[in-house]
């Protein structure tokens, strides 16, 4: 359990968690690309004195691990940040502006990766204070392609030493600073996306007879897509299917020979994401097929959906109420975004929680992934102190 001690250790290293913060922000790079990143993490690393640094796991990702010396014999217990940056052109007017111009940390990796960094020093500090090991997991590209999770996994993080439960952390600009948020259950989605090529016949704009129209195709297949999730799923559960972009014809009076479709398909429930695949393919193909074309659907499974263990969510909201004050434990609703932290989450008990780093008065409001979003940089020891004391009462459970 977490101390007054530890919580004062906490607040007396925000500089250096800040400055480790605003290094990053300044030097952001894209998923599979964080190499100067991954060297800052390390150096970190060393400069502790933890053990067993492992690096270039998945290209840039990194490991390393912190045994407590409290006897017993204890579990392993992974924490994991990601490390990646987007494609926007940062339009904050801060010291700390991104000096990588058209990249930038507007997600709140900075800060993910600064408050695992800070957690490791003070785990370390106070190694005496649990038994068993953490594992601290730095990852590669959560926002783009594979995502770093998955072949991070595939490489045996998971292993060596055997990993029981699998913890991580998100900073939230739609909520106050310092509030934490969690619940058991699905808490992100699966983001699934399709492209869709309807063939049709081309001819003249006049002689509509003589052609097949894949436009017309196209437009059925849309409304149609539409009865997926308002005839077909339980309306107590979610589904989104969205057609996101449509491509065809070039003139105003030619029919043209093809109909291109794209979208996407967010899902919780497992059952539902088969069935939506299914029924998706199935409506496409057959409306094609009724109005005398073809549909050929190329459906991409993208990352499962982030689903909190119950009995690690209920740990993680009572070790926030500690660290923080129960009137910031909160529970967390679900979203339809997606976050491949659900590969750890798939193969290990865990949980991912919320930070709150909203703040109206410094103008800190704008929304994840917008070229002025900017993370109060005074949530990250509220993530810190939640982070350690999870590590604490996992140990000790
Ligand atoms: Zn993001
Ligand atoms: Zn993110």
């Amino acid at each position: 359990m977490i101390t007054d001690k530890i919580k004062n250790d906490i607040d007396e290293i925000q500089p250096g968690v800040i400055a480790d913060r605003r290094h990053l922000h300044e030097h952001p790079e894209l998923g599979f690309q964080e190499q100067e990143t991954s060297k800052f993490v390390i150096q970190r690393l060393e400069a502790l004195g933890v053990e067993d640094i492992r690096t270039g796991i998945a290209v840039t990702g990194v490991t390393a691990l912190i045994h407590g010396t409290k006897p017993g014999e204890g579990k392993c217990v992974l924490l994991r940040a990601d490390m990646d940056a987007l494609p926007i052109i940062e339009e904050n007017a801060v010291e700390y502006v991104s000096q990588n111009k058209g990249v930038m940390h507007a997600c709140g990796h900075d800060a993910h990766t600064a408050m695992l960094l800070g957690t490791a020093r003070v785990l370390l500090d106070n190694r005496d204070q649990f038994s068993g090991t953490v594992k601290l997991l730095f990852q590669p590209s959560e926002e783009w392609g594979t995502g770093g999770a998955l072949p991070m996994i595939e490489q045996g993080v998971l292993e060596d030493p055997h990993v029981d439960a699998v913890f991580g952390q998100h900073v939230s600009s739609g909520d106050p600073t310092g509030e934490i948020q969690v619940s058991g259950g699905p808490i992100a989605a699966a983001a699934d996306s399709f492209k869709i090529t309807v063939q049709g016949k081309g001819g003249h704009g006049a002689s509509p007879h003589q052609a097949v129209d894949p436009i017309i195709i196209a437009t059925n297949i849309i409304s149609t897509l539409q009865t997926i999730v308002s005839r077909s799923v339980d309306p107590m559960k979610s589904t989104v299917v969205s057609v996101c972009n449509i491509h065809s014809g070039f003139a105003d009076n030619v029919i043209p020979d093809t109909c291109e479709l794209g979208g996407t398909v967010r899902t919780f429930d497992p059952a539902l994401r088969d069935s939506a695949q299914e029924k998706l393919t199935k409506i496409a193909e057959t409306v094609a097929e009724a109005m005398g074309g073809t549909a050929t659907v190329d459906y991409h499974r993208g990352y499962p959906a982030t689903i909190n263990d119950d009995a690690m969510a209920e740990l993680v909201r009572q070790a926030a109420a500690v660290a923080v004050g129960e009137d910031l434990s909160k529970p967390l609703e679900a979203g339809m975004g997606a976050e491949d932290f659900s590969y750890f989450l798939e193969n290990r008990p865990g949980a991912f929680w919320m930070v709150g780093c909203r703040n109206e008065e410094k103008g800190m409001t704008w929304p994840h992934h917008h070229p002025r979003f900017d993370v109060d940089e005074d949530s990250m020891a509220f993530g810190i102190k939640t982070m350690v004391n999870v590590v604490l009462t996992y140990l000790a459970s």
